[in-house]
């Protein structure tokens, strides 16, 4: 059976190697631990499972999903509730929010939705991996924007030679950043604005991260700069503040235009979120905000537990304050996937090399905080046993 050739233009994921590995250490009976990939442990909040459960017993939800592909309105004034609450974003629900089955969808969607074949897509590297496949899918050529540690793994604007940037149609950002933790504030995204308005680029900025900040880092949402809603849309998603990642709900929000040819898509592809999972999605935002505050409390914790740990192996850095990951410099002298590998063969604890988000990554590795206590502290104790 011959597949399609866009498949084959995805590159293959980077740690298969490492998965090997690890498959093959855990079947000799060795205790991994895993910290490289970032989909919290902890449950969804009760109250929002109960929400599933009273919603999915009401036959009525059984049919296609209320409104379809665009969300239900209800769903979607919970949303612009939201963004008003905790951001100062004004937004009419009807027009500028749509219901999402994650942020992945969106991302993908919207490379459907406003990218010809052949149009350049904007992305940084690092980046996260499931925006080159989006493009590359929808017959878009990815061009990486470096992020750099000095320039706060903020893209440099200017540095985007001119033809790039005439061709570009559409660019993908995410601040609070997977993988660096790195977070916008209010003067990057209006440069953002310029920039998207001068060179006519649609802005896709996914921000899954919004609400996982530590040490009073302002929240921020694209959509609060002036003039964002003429040139992008924001995706969000319930699977990171509310340890969701399994459900499947997001939201885009912002251009109309942008909002109604991602519709569009949808309409035609997966005829939107199951009603019972927006009945719960529509509970979590009124009810459940404050659980967001007892997770940043666990993850805080954690965070601590590993900057206090890479300390006594003589790893120092200024941890960014964004995202539920830590951007770690490996020691001088190893690369990212000789420290990783050698991580794993002396300690059996995995973290995800900095190369697998781009080749900017070099130098770095990604530690996720999404594992239990106990098990990051042991974690933490064999790093050190090993490395101090
Ligand atoms: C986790 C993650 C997503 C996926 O979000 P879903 O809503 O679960 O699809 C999207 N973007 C980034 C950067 C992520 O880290």
């Amino acid at each position: 059976m011959q597949t399609a050739e866009r498949l084959t233009k995805i590159p293959p994921y980077l740690f298969m190697e490492l998965r090997k590995k690890i498959a093959k250490a855990r079947a000799d009976g060795v205790d991994v631990i895993s910290l490289a990939i970032g989909d919290p442990v902890e449950p969804t909040p009760e109250s929002i499972i109960d929400e599933l459960c009273r919603t999915a017993r009401d036959p009525e939800n059984h049919r296609y999903p209320t409104d379809e592909e665009k969300g239900m309105l209800a769903f979607r004034q919970e949303i612009a509730r939201w963004y008003n609450n905790r951001y100062g974003v004004t937004l009419e629900p009807a027009t500028e929010v749509l219901g999402l089955i994650g942020s992945k969808e969106g991302c993908h969607h919207f490379v459907l939705a406003c990218i010809n074949p052949g149009d350049i897509v904007l992305m940084t590297d690092p980046g996260y991996p499931a925006y080159r496949a989006s493009i590359l899918m929808g017959g878009g050529e990815p061009w990486n924007v470096p992020i750099l540690r000095k320039n706060g793994y903020l893209p440099a604007f200017e540095d985007i030679p001119t033809d790039v940037a005439k061709k570009a149609k559409g660019m993908f950002l995410n601040y609070p950043n997977n993988p660096t933790g790195a977070c916008a504030n209010r003067e990057f995204l209006n440069r953002l604005v310029e920039f998207a308005r001068s060179w006519d680029v649609a802005v896709c900025y996914d921000n899954p991260y919004s609400e996982i900040l530590f040490e009073g880092q302002e929240r921020i949402s694209f959509l609060m700069a002036e003039g964002a809603k003429d040139v992008g849309v924001e995706l969000n998603s319930l699977s990171k503040p509310f340890n969701m990642c399994g459900w499947r709900i997001g939201m885009a929000m912002g251009n109309r235009d942008l909002l109604a040819a991602i519709s569009k898509v949808k309409e035609n592809t997966d005829s939107g979120i199951f009603n019972p999972v927006q009945f719960a999605g529509i509970h979590a935002l009124k009810n459940e905000v404050s659980s967001i505050g007892h997770m940043l409390d666990v993850y805080g914790f954690r965070r601590q537990m590993v900057l206090e740990a890479l300390q006594k192996i003589g790893i120092r850095f200024d941890a960014p304050k964004g995202t539920f990951y830590l951007w770690v410099p490996v020691p001088e002298g190893m690369t990212s996937i000789e420290f990783t590998n050698r991580l794993f063969d002396k300690t059996a604890v995995v973290v995800a090399a900095g190369t697998a988000y781009g080749q900017y990554g070099e130098g770095f590795v990604r530690i996720s905080l999404t594992v239990p206590n106990v098990r990051l502290k042991e974690a933490m104790e064999r790093i050190i046993r090993e490395f101090a």
